[in-house]
């Protein structure tokens, strides 16, 4: 088993886990299998309980775990299969050592960040290792160098390498080499002293991957090389990408990355073969057609708060040789200046998952331009309940209609709480999370879409579809596509008589790949696009 540590120094959003997964995927396709874990210096146990601004898009697993948004570029790039051993926090570690503790654990004994909290890390390693049963095990550490609170968890790193040996351990830095306008040119100072913060806990790392806006030319090189005390070609350029982070991998591998993974740990594997990543890419990145989509959130100035979706819709583009121009549109701006003023002359309106009022009504008069103009709309979560409340308000004359999220006392709750969610009074981990199995419908559109009967799509949501007002909504011309395989819940909505609008209670963008583009969203770039050639 091979182990391979990815720390960050000088800023952070320096892209660490794009870097991990990109080394994850050339890993894989030079035969290897790959692990890629996460661990977060924060106290947050998950990331679940925080909102976009300060943590971005929180990014759910198949087993229900609510994880950091790397772990969606983990999935993106490898096969990989991630469940909630492959993202630790400092609050997980914490609970697992106080709980030891009033367990009687450490009988006898003063509980100490070393041994006691380290230890705790590098169990999870090895449980990953068990688990996993994968040849090598990326594992990248949250924060940036220097951080008070990322200590015990480099400390553990040290000591794990130790213990493996050199040839089963190694350690990559990601760093930045910052170009200073007044200067012109690029400066490598902060590398250095990066790279000595990391000396002076005891870890040198082995290559250095750096961040750069232009070439990293030969002397910078062997400037960084000898100040670090690495060999010149473990000094690796990572520029910044032109058009996408699927370039990423490819860069790396002209950089011969990989090569120098694989001597230092001594893997004796082929070069990696990639040809098919190569034209997934060329269909992302030259494709015959353009469509513009809006999305509508209330986050839309943060780039990584719908991180998966932009991703899906990416897949989706590329798999109808099509380019897409995602609009971000403010939902609040909508009810200041009015739908048509902001989504005229979109090929397609998508409305991703969200929670609290802000934005709401905004996001309704969208839906409702979506369906009167007969605009593609795809609705995620809280998109699908939007149309839902929208439906009932403008079709079934319900002025009122709501979801008890934001009006508890509406007459027509036609979105409401699972009953099992109204006895939960714990906020973290408590939602309906997590991949269930969805029956669809025959002869609907999600169901030729998806090419199924029965599909698995991830959850993370407290409010449902309220069954009450099936009938008054089937009579009135919307179809019900998905159910829980009870019958009982709700989980895909559609219009028959539109183009193309469909709402789905759950998350399908965290299930897209750039080369299994998820059929949804598939769908409905397919119907922008023939919207947009129309025209
Ligand atoms: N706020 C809604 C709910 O909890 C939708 C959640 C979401 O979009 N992820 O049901």
């Amino acid at each position: 088993m091979k182990y391979i540590f990815v720390t960050g120094g000088v800023v952070s959003s320096l892209g660490k886990g794009l870097t991990a997964a990109s080394l994850g995927t050339l890993l894989e396709n030079r035969g290897l299998k790959v692990a890629l874990q996460k661990f977060d210096p924060y106290l947050n146990v998950d990331p679940g309980t925080m909102n976009p601004y300060q943590h971005g898009e929180v990014y759910v697993l198949d087993d229900g775990a609510e994880t950091d948004l790397d772990l969606g570029h983990y999935e993106r790039f490898t096969n990989c299969k991630l469940t909630r051993l492959n993202n630790l926090t400092s609050g997980q570690v914490y609970q697992a050592v106080l709980n030891n503790e009033r367990d009687g654990k450490y009988l006898g004994k003063t509980v100490q960040v070393i041994p006691h909290v380290t230890n705790e890390i590098q169990n999870r390693i090895h449980l990953l290792a068990e688990q996993s049963k994968a040849d090598v095990i990326i594992t990248e550490i949250g924060g940036t160098t220097g951080d008070i609170e990322g200590l015990p968890f480099l400390e553990a790193i040290r000591e794990f390498a130790l213990e493996v040996g050199p040839h089963n351990a190694l350690f990559v830095h990601v760093t930045y080499v910052p170009f200073i306008k007044a200067a012109g040119e690029l400066k490598t100072k902060p590398t250095q002293q990066s790279v000595a913060k990391l000396r002076e806990i005891g870890i040198a790392p082995h290559i250095l991957v750096c961040r750069c806006e232009k070439p990293l030319e030969k002397e910078l090189r062997q400037k960084i090389s000898m100040f670090c005390n690495v060999p010149v070609e473990a000094v690796i350029e990572e520029r910044d990408v032109e058009h996408s982070i699927y370039e990423v991998p490819l860069m790396l591998q002209r950089e011969r990355m990989d090569d120098l993974v694989c001597n230092q740990l001594h893997l004796d594997v082929p070069a990696a073969n990639m040809a098919h990543w190569q034209e997934v890419l060329r269909k992302i990145i030259a494709p015959q057609h353009q469509v513009r989509i809006g999305v509508v959130g209330k986050y839309i100035e943060l780039q990584d708060a719908y991180k998966s979706v932009y991703e899906a819709i990416i897949h989706a583009g590329a798999a109808n040789d099509c380019g897409v121009e995602t609009q971000k549109v403010d939902a609040e701006a909508i009810e200041r200046e009015g739908a048509a003023k902001l989504l005229d002359g979109l090929a397609g309106i998508l409305v991703p998952g969200g929670f609290g009022e802000r934005g709401i009504e905004g996001k309704i008069e969208a839906a409702r331009y979506s369906r009167e103009k007969k605009i593609p709309y795809l609705g995620l979560c809280l998109g699908m309940q939007i149309a839902t409340i929208e439906f009932a308000r403008n079709v079934l004359k319900l002025p009122k209609a709501h979801s008890t999220e934001f009006d508890p006392n509406t007459p027509h709750p036609v979105i409401a709480m699972l009953d099992e969610q109204t006895r939960v009074t714990k906020k973290g981990g408590t939602m309906r999370l997590g991949a269930q199995p969805c029956q669809l419908v025959v002869g609907t559109r999600t169901a030729r879409l998806y090419g199924a009967f029965v599909v698995n799509e991830r959850h993370r949501h407290r409010y449902e579809f309220n069954n009450t007002y099936r009938e008054r909504f089937t009579k009135a011309g919307m179809a019900f596509s998905g159910f829980t395989p009870d019958g009982k819940l709700v989980e895909i909505i559609e219009l028959p008589e539109h183009p193309f609008f469909i709402g789905s209670q759950f998350h399908p963008e965290f299930h897209s790949k750039p080369h299994q583009p998820h059929p949804l969203f598939r769908g409905f770039i397919s119907a922008a696009r023939a919207r947009g050639e129309k025209k």
